[in-house]
């Protein structure tokens, strides 16, 4: 019987426990044995009781729990090929070769690696006598399938990631929380939201809650953004201000804008300051928190269930690939090249080339 090993690794998010439920249903649906690697790429190095097979029943219910059930970690020695020789002995003592992991850009990286490595690894896990020739010859080629789970929406290559709706709705229900207050008293309100490279977040809170303001990582050039807010403000007699601003916002310098020189302009009290009473509300982990929604148990679903397809499907010449959404449909990329894209737009941000992270970036920011 073939096994089929599922892992969260990275920053949890909401829905990676509705990927597991749905990789382990599957798994065992299509007559294989699932197991789970707890505690990322911590238990592949460390194995033992973290490398666990999976019923049908021990699932149950994991829809609608939010973070992951079965633990994630950042794991050191996974960066080094001592802990991914590990890696590989624990996979061949469990019987598993084909490997789901959900997770960020970094554990995808990770994965890829460890798929790369393991024809070397399992020729020096023989050399060392861990295993003899005939054991390990069923598992000369390890399978790996990526599914993206991340509330920032910041992988390239897919429309949405596991967990970006639920983080988003969250910031919606609390920017209306906020919004009650601030027109209450009259009240200006900078939110700092979640999505570290990515403005994903942000413009699509400050769109779905009719923010005054956003900033972004992406667009900085489209504002001179001080004056702009300055002027808008005295244009418009506003009695109550919201402004999102994404925790990797950036001005046209390339330089960080926080939170704190968003309140000291709107709240400065000399001659011509606008002088508003100005809170700051950083929402940090509650964005990452609590139940997923609708949309990222549907994700999740779909995405689990075509991961195992395609580490089933997959042969010593197929690319690594992850799982992506991409005009609705649920379709495999090339798992490297999303993975560079991504880095390749951290980079364009970093070095203010603004015209190629708006090409790396989803359609909606281009057009
Ligand atoms: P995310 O997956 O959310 O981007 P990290 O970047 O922290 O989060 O990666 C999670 C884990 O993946 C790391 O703790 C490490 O074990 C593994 N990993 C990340 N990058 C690499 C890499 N370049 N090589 C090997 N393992 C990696």
């Amino acid at each position: 019987k073939k096994k089929v090993a599922v892992m969260t690794s990275g920053g949890d998010s909401p829905g990676m426990n509705a990927a597991v439920r749905a990789v382990v249903r599957t798994a065992i649906n299509m007559g294989c044995d699932a197991y789970c690697v707890y505690e990322g790429y911590e238990g592949l190095v460390r194995g033992g009781d973290l490398i666990r097979q999976m019923h049908w029943e021990d699932v149950r219910g994991w829809l609608s729990e939010g973070g992951t059930l079965i633990g994630t970690a950042r794991c050191k020695a996974f960066y080094e090929r001592p802990g991914r020789l590990l890696g590989a002995k624990n996979m061949v003592a469990n019987g598993i070769d084909a490997l789901i992991i959900c997770g960020g850009d970094g554990s995808l990286t990770g994965a890829d690696k460890f798929r790369q490595e393991w024809p070397s690894l399992i020729d020096e896990l023989v050399a060392n006598g861990d295993f003899t020739e005939d054991q390990v010859t069923p598992y000369r080629h390890l399978n790996i399938v990526g599914l993206v789970g991340s509330i920032d929406n910041d992988l390239s290559g897919t429309d949405a990631t596991i967990g970006c709706y639920s983080a988003l709705a969250r910031i919606c229900e609390m920017v209306d929380y906020i919004e009650a207050t601030a027109s209450s008293h009259s009240r200006a309100f900078v939110v700092e939201v979640m999505g570290r490279a990515s403005g994903w977040l942000a413009v699509n809170a400050g769109t779905a809650t009719g923010a005054d303001f956003v900033l972004i990582p992406e667009r900085p050039e489209e504002h001179d953004w001080k004056e702009k807010m300055s002027l808008v403000h005295r244009e418009m007699g506003k009695r109550k201000t919201i402004v999102i601003v994404a925790e990797g916002a950036r001005d046209k310098e390339g330089q960080k804008i926080t939170p704190t020189e968003i309140k000291d302009l709107l709240s400065d009290t000399s001659e011509n300051g606008l002088a508003l009473d100005t809170r700051i509300t950083t929402l940090g982990h509650v964005q990452r928190g609590g139940s997923p929604v609708h949309m990222d148990r549907m994700l999740a679903t779909l995405q689990g269930v075509e991961a195992v397809k395609a580490v089933l499907e997959a042969t010593p010449d197929t690319e690594t690939c992850f799982i992506a959404l991409e005009e609705n449909k649920i379709v495999r990329k090339p798992l490297m090249r999303a993975v560079k894209e991504t880095q390749e737009l951290a980079k364009a941000v970093e070095s203010k080339d603004f015209t190629r992270a708006l090409q790396l970036r989803d359609r909606e920011f281009a057009d």
